[in-house]
């Protein structure tokens, strides 16, 4: 493959700085950068000129092919990396879920055999062998682990983080809500903080006191107050500062490092500061939806849009956190990307219908993913024959062969699932589509494509933070502090070649339909944005050119932190 590539005449952004110059990629690394590089004779030439040249976005908080138990988003690993790569980021790091009958190892196991397809844990096997699963990541991941159920005894729970450290795994993740599957109680949290202390792993906490939540939402439920509009009364702001004040509190008598993920209140922020000033190490994660939006949105009838927990807050709490953004209060920056369709943030669950069920029961296990996949029967989102070949890795023909035998053995069926389609296209154009109430819609947002130009739209351009800081905040700091930075997060020689170059020309409307996501909508729809993700490089491989996805599927391999 090529092993040269020199990007010429583009303005660097470092977190210190920005200046003109050339940077020199030879294989995978960084070799050189300076002013009128000359290349060797068989590099390519990529001309960066009128553009900014950046490490590649780290976003330390994506959820990509998430299984909670109760939902399960519709994407994979290659859609979820595509539509990451787009976006100009470089590295995911996503979560690895450690459930309740798992041991932490296996938990970790489990999410690279879902990612790469191998069974191994062994860092060198991981970082040479080649994706074995349909549908390999184009980018760069690392992990977290999601802790659920502790063991009873502190001494397995030791060894349980010691195999974390040794599986290149910084941080542990743990909430202080959703009962029952991933609640801790205080006595948890501390047992979990003291454990990552002594293995000098990071904590980082979902923060909203679940006691307070969950008699908001009891009171409105007994109200019969549970359609969109009222998701945001749910969770109130001070919940999560309440929660975010007892686990500062509690990780400091633990002595543990923590990182208070998707802040949404300004008023958590002051609090993270506060402990900062007085010496803690703790950390400040928000998200451009905090930053973005606020809870008017629940008002329309596009409220499905912006079902997340935390909700949006109330319409002072977004000028609050740019307010503390630049002053320098925030630490990183995270999507907390989740790709779920429109059908399932609606609720409808077409294969839950009983002459469905009935219908898929009497045909071959071929014929039946072959319907469900093509007519969105699990996620509400109806594919092409092409698409259901790539979805199921299958050849073309033996999907068509499977639909028309299908179609033939069952009469009607052709008709029912045309039907169904256009009910599910209609949902696009729909005055009131049907919705859930707000306790079962399942919450969270895409944001892996559209943060970076967010980011630059609504921050850098007013002046709120400059390109420095947005190095720092989307590179720097996530590599910092999830120690990846002896590879990733600056345009340094010797560290991964990942960059992103950005074209500030120009100006253009963000659209659902634009988004590589499988769910194939975005809350900033409407939105304006400056200039675009044009390059898109990693590890010394073009994966983005000129705005188009070309990279080679299954490139992405996993990025251990540091020890
Ligand atoms: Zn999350």
């Amino acid at each position: 493959m090529n092993t040269s590539l020199l990007i010429k005449n583009g303005i660097l952004v470092t977190e210190n700085e920005t200046y003109p110059a050339d940077i020199l990629i030879e294989d995978e690394r960084i070799d050189a950068i300076g002013q009128n590089l000359t290349a060797p004779a068989e590099a390519e030439i990529i001309d960066a000129s009128g553009c900014y040249v950046l490490p590649g976005v780290i976003d330390p908080h994506v959820h990509i092919q998430l299984d909670t138990g109760v939902f399960r988003t519709a994407d994979d690993w290659e859609t979820g990396t595509a539509t990451a790569a787009l976006g100009g980021v470089t590295t995911v790091i996503d979560f690895a879920t450690q459930f309740p009958h798992q041991t932490a190892s296996e938990g970790i196991a489990a999410r690279h055999r879902e990612v790469l397809g191998l069974e191994t844990t062994d860092l060198d096997q991981l970082a040479s062998s080649p994706p074995q699963t349909p549908h390999p990541p184009y980018i760069d991941y690392a992990l977290h682990l999601m802790l659920t159920v502790l063991p009873d005894e502190d001494e397995e729970l030791d060894a349980w983080m010691q195999d974390v450290r040794a599986a290149g795994v910084s941080a542990i993740k743990i909430y202080t809500t959703y009962r029952p599957n991933y609640y801790q109680n205080d006595a948890e949290l501390l047992r979990s903080m003291r454990a990552a202390a002594r293995a000098d792993r990071v904590v980082m906490v979902h923060a909203e006191n679940d006691a307070i939540v969950s008699e908001a939402t009891q009171r409105l439920v007994a109200q019969s107050k549970t359609d969109l509009s009222y998701h945001g009364k749910a969770r109130p702001g001070f919940a999560e500062i309440e929660a975010a004040h007892r686990v500062i509190f509690l990780a400091d008598h633990a002595r543990a490092e923590l990182y208070i993920v998707h802040n949404s209140m300004g008023g958590t922020v002051e609090l993270i500061e506060k402990a900062r000033q007085r010496g803690q190490r703790v950390w400040s994660e928000t998200c451009p939806q905090y930053l973005l939006m606020n809870e008017t949105r629940y008002e329309g009838d596009d409220a499905w849009r912006y079902i997340m927990q935390p909700p949006l807050r109330d319409p002072y709490q977004p000028a609050h956190l740019w307010q503390m953004l630049a002053s320098g209060a925030v630490q990183s920056l995270g999507t907390d990307h989740c790709d779920y369709t429109q059908a399932q943030k609606l609720g409808l669950r077409p294969l839950r219908d009983a002459s469905i069920q009935s219908a898929l029961s009497t045909l071959s296990p071929l014929a039946r993913d072959v319907i469900i996949a093509r007519f969105g029967l699990f996620d509400g989102r109806p594919r092409t024959q092409m698409e259901t070949s790539h979805y199921l890795n299958l050849p073309l023909e033996q999907i068509q062969q499977a639909e028309n035998s299908a179609f033939a053995q069952i009469p009607g069926l052709a008709e029912q699932m045309m039907a169904l389609i256009t009910d599910l296209q209609r949902l696009d154009s729909s005055v009131s589509p049907s919705q859930l109430p707000f306790t079962q819609t399942p919450g969270g947002l895409p944001g892996l494509q559209t943060a970076l130009p967010l980011m630059i739209t609504y921050g850098v351009m007013p002046g709120h933070i400059d390109w420095p800081d947005l190095v720092r905040l989307m590179s720097a700091n996530p590599a910092r502090i999830f120690r990846l930075d002896h590879r990733k997060g600056a345009l340094r020689p010797g560290l991964d070649a990942d960059i992103v170059i950005y074209d500030p020309q120009g100006t253009d409307v963000i659209t659902d339909s634009e988004q590589a996501t499988i769910g194939g909508f975005t809350p900033y729809k409407g939105m304006e944005v400056i200039g675009r993700v044009r390059d898109t490089i990693v590890r010394g491989q073009p994966i983005v050119r000129d705005g188009e996805l070309i990279g080679p599927r299954g490139w992405g391999r996993y990025a251990p932190s540091r020890v």
